[in-house]
């Protein structure tokens, strides 16, 4: 009887033994893959180090880098292209003006009445269009007869409500155009080569703004093309409509680019273009801009690599909206492959921009105590449901370096033009004091990223002061101005119909 006592006992005892054995296994390897996850953090975070010091190289290179494309064409990879905008609205213009805001799957018609000095902008009418996708894969005639139908519906439309309407006057118009054009004048210039989807291949090579007036003369619309601008210039324009000292525009939108005003003789590499002696638009197209100070991780190697672009847009790729949510899935991909904190679901965290950057910013701006956004987010858009608060905190992490970076690098941008220009305070050819005293400047900026995510917001205006110093900080301001790729074009049209 003792004996099967002991034995029942003994037998008890190894079944223990064994579980808690499993159990005590099964937690360290869950402990090392944790262990694993966060490592992915850290490696990552280092990967993205953004010191003061590391910035401040980035500020160097932007300006090196913008003296050698105006240097000249090749010379870089900013293209530093010429606008021939060299007179920038001021609030005086008087007139009622349209334009069309063409850049990517919609597009927009737009009048506004300007009422000078004191009155600003009276009035301004708005609509908007998609595209249809076979137009962008048209003819050129197709895609401008449709822009030109349309337009004119709006015209004779907003003339019909209007009371003092003269059918008969040829009206001015702002084209932007957000595409890579060289500009020949204000008014004209030669598309390069279409982006973002668009694929009218018989429009490569020609006067975009002549096949828009061709267009409009058929379709019997009276009104020519003032100004052909696109997105940063219109921006800059609205910003200096309403503040004289607005020196440079850049957007954050899905893209990301950006333009100044230059002095004309460092603009070299055109001189002979050049007639007047005071400063000009350079669009930059930014995008392109690329160091080797810039902090690259394997994943945005992976990015680049699998992007039907590879090695062009660098930059763009670091701190542009359509990139930021798909740089932070292929991290959280690489934790879910090195642990298991993601259970099932993870599998779909394998495809490529399924977290798109509105997503990714909701979950980072999460503020709840359980993080309950992140976890509706990663069941109902990710399909990854269960995820545990601890990886949820990750999850929040990861977004946290992805989005710190690039508006830190952005920021390192901005400052980089202000260097070129002799307005971050360091002295140089071209000081930002005049007799002493430090200049106001002003930046524009547009578009979705920066408008609706505050966290990036808040990195890089954090990072514009932190890199030039509180003093000089205190004369620099980086103002949202909505809608400049609408109403800008409308203003320069307005400045290039009455000056010339
Ligand atoms: P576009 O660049 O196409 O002209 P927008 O300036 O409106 O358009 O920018 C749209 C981009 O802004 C989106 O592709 C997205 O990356 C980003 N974005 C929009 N909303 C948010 C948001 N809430 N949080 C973060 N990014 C956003
Ligand atoms: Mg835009």
């Amino acid at each position: 009887m003792g004996r099967v006592v002991f034995g029942v006992a003994l037998g008890c005892a190894v079944v223990t033994c064994a579980i808690a054995a499993v159990l005590v296994g099964r937690r360290a390897r869950s402990r090392r893959k944790w262990r694993r996850a966060v490592e992915v953090l850290r490696e990552f975070e280092e990967g993205c180090v953004t010191s003061i010091g590391r910035l401040r190289q980035v500020v160097d290179a932007m300006a090196v880098e913008m003296h050698a494309g105006l240097a000249s064409d090749g010379g870089s990879k900013l293209k530093m292209l010429l606008s021939f905008i060299d007179s920038l609205p001021n609030g005086n213009e008087i007139g009622t003006y349209y334009a069309l805001d063409l850049g990517g799957t919609n597009f927009r018609v737009l009048r506004v009445q300007l009422g000078g000095r004191g009155s600003m902008i009276l009035s301004r009418q708005v609509e908007c269009r998609p595209i249809p996708q076979e137009l962008m894969n048209g003819t050129s005639e197709g895609l401008f007869h449709f822009i030109a139908v349309t337009l004119k519906q709006f015209v004779e439309q907003q003339e019909d409500d209007d009371s003092e309407k003269k059918p008969d006057e040829k009206k001015v118009l702002g084209f932007t155009f957000s595409f890579p054009v060289r500009q020949m004048s204000v008014s004209s210039g030669i598309l390069i080569k279409w982006t973002k989807g668009f694929s009218v291949e018989d429009a490569v090579g020609k006067d975009v703004a002549r096949c828009l007036e061709e267009a409009m003369t058929k379709a019997g619309l009276n009104m020519r093309v003032a100004a052909l601008v696109n997105d940063t210039v219109g921006t800059l324009a609205l910003g200096h409509y309403y503040d004289e000292d607005t020196v440079a525009a850049v957007i954050f939108g899905t893209g990301t680019n950006a333009c100044y005003v230059e002095r004309t003789d460092a603009i070299i590499k055109c001189q002979g273009l050049l007639t007047n002696s005071g400063g000009m638009v350079v669009n930059m197209e930014w995008g392109n801009f690329w160091s080797s100070h810039l902090p690259r991780t394997s994943y945005d190697i992976a990015l680049d690599e699998e992007s039907p672009n590879c090695n062009d847009q660098g930059f763009e790729k670091m701190i542009s909206g359509m990139y930021l949510g798909d740089i932070a899935r292929r991290v959280l991909y690489r934790m879910a492959q090195e642990s298991d904190i993601f259970g099932d679901g993870a599998y779909n965290l394998s495809m490529c921009f399924i977290l798109r950057t509105p997503l990714m910013a909701a979950m980072h701006e999460d503020d709840s105590p359980d993080l309950r956004e992140v976890g509706r987010i990663l069941t109902e858009s990710l399909q990854i449901p269960d995820v545990s608060l601890k990886a949820r905190r990750l999850v929040v992490r990861v977004c946290d370096v992805v989005t710190r970076r690039a508006a830190r690098l952005a920021a390192a941008g901005i400052v980089g033009i202000l260097k070129k220009i002799g307005r971050d305070g360091s002295g140089g050819v071209a000081s930002g004091r005049t007799k002493g005293r430090p200049r106001r400047t002003v930046v524009a900026i547009e578009g979705g990223l920066y408008a609706n995510y505050s966290m990036f917001r808040e990195y890089l205006n954090e990072a514009v002061a932190e890199i030039l110093g509180e003093e000089v900080a205190q004369n620099v301001v980086i103002r949202v101005t909505e809608d400049g790729s609408g109403i800008g074009a409308a203003l320069l049209a307005a400045t290039y119909s009455s000056n010339r």
